[in-house]
């Protein structure tokens, strides 16, 4: 076994996704850590030109597959090239994204491999005296934080939630080893990506520049079209605190927090939002944060970077007539 921390670099559109660097800079911690090496494992086509990116983000090795088969994520053809790789290394840790590929991908990896995998962490961590790899992820419908350890087997495998951590600053005199693997595989999934139609006029929550967010203050689920119609003017995405959520005024994936996504856009708008702890795990790396109270000792205010003490439900209806004035004006 080589005691080492690989991350699973992600791959969209030709292009290496920033998740993938996130998870350089978790990884790097750890591995700094077990004082050892931190490699990318990255499969894909074209992308010679990007791995030293993952260098200079943190990794010591790039290990990179390449095959044109491998271009677009396919579960069969991944663990076709990554079940001998992993079995043969037998890294100590290996991490992904908590992407929709991440999600798909790692179960059955881990299934393949026989080992334990600990989805959607929030947190990840060395045990001191075992060295072992502490998970941390929200659990019992995310009422509390359970700790999670992998003892017995390997790869210990874990999805780190996308956002909940900065890339290293990028360093472009870090030097490392990149292997390139020519895969020789003939490979025939029973599964093959014929097309890709990316959904129009949908802007994800996690990649959103500007989120503007409601809570238990909006009073009503009819207020929240409120935030749709100014999320749409902002070419924004609408979050929300878990009350809001719990009380199914807006669905679950809108949830911003501990037990629901993690953001960090240019700029937050919390409308409403009290500020418990557990929103702020989700949206206190955002550049900029707004929030609108009518309580001036709201917790909120002491993250945010512009406060307005008010009625969120005077103040929208203006912000949201101010900004179809200026658009109109700018057609
Ligand atoms: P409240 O705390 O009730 O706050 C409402 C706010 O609205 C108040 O500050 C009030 O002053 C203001 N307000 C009322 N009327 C107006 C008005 N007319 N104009 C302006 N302001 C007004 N919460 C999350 O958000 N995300 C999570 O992921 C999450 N995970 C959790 C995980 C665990 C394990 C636990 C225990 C809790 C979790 N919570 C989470 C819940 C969290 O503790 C809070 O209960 C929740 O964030 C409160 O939501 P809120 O701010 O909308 O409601």
């Amino acid at each position: 076994m080589r005691e080492e921390v690989f991350t699973l670099a992600e791959v969209r559109e030709g292009r290496i996704h920033p998740v993938s660097f996130e998870l350089l800079a978790w990884g790097r911690t750890l591995a700094d850590k077990l004082a050892t090496n931190l490699s990318a494992i990255v499969l894909g086509d074209d992308l010679e030109d990007q791995l030293e990116e993952l260098i200079f983000y943190g990794a010591d090795t790039v290990e990179f597959f390449k095959h044109p088969e491998l271009d677009v994520f396919n579960i069969e053809n991944y663990s076709e090239v990554l079940v001998p790789f992993i079995r043969e290394i037998m890294p100590d840790i290996l991490l992904a994204g908590a992407t929709t590929t991440g999600r798909t991908f790692m179960p059955y990896l881990a299934g393949k491999l026989k080992t334990g995998l600990t989805a959607d962490c929030t947190s990840l961590d060395i045990e001191e005296d075992t060295g072992l790899l502490l998970q941390t992820r929200p659990a019992i419908g995310g009422n509390v934080l359970a700790t999670i350890k992998t003892p017995k087997y390997r790869p210990q495998m874990a999805t780190v939630r996308p956002k909940g951590r900065k890339p290293l600053p990028r360093d472009d005199d870090r030097e490392g080893k990149i292997t390139i693997h020519s895969v020789d595989n003939n490979f025939s999934p029973r599964v093959r990506r014929i097309g890709f139609t990316k959904r129009e006029n949908e802007i994800s929550l996690v990649d959103a520049e500007i989120v503007i967010s409601g809570g238990k203050g909006l009073k009503e689920p009819k207020n929240f079209s409120l935030l749709f119609d100014i999320a749409k003017d902002l070419n924004g995405a609408v979050g929300a605190s878990r009350s809001a959520v719990d009380m199914g005024w807006v669905s679950y994936p809108h949830q911003v927090g501990l037990s629901g996504k993690t953001v960090n856009p240019k700029l937050y708008i919390a409308c409403g939002i009290s500020g418990a702890v557990q929103h702020l795990a989700g949206m206190l790396n955002s550049e900029n944060i707004i929030a609108i109270n009518k309580d001036p000792d709201a917790p909120i205010f002491q993250v945010a970077n512009l406060g307005i003490v008010g009625d969120v439900l005077e103040i929208l209806p203006l912000l949201k007539k101010m900004l179809q004035e200026k658009l109109k004006r700018n057609v």
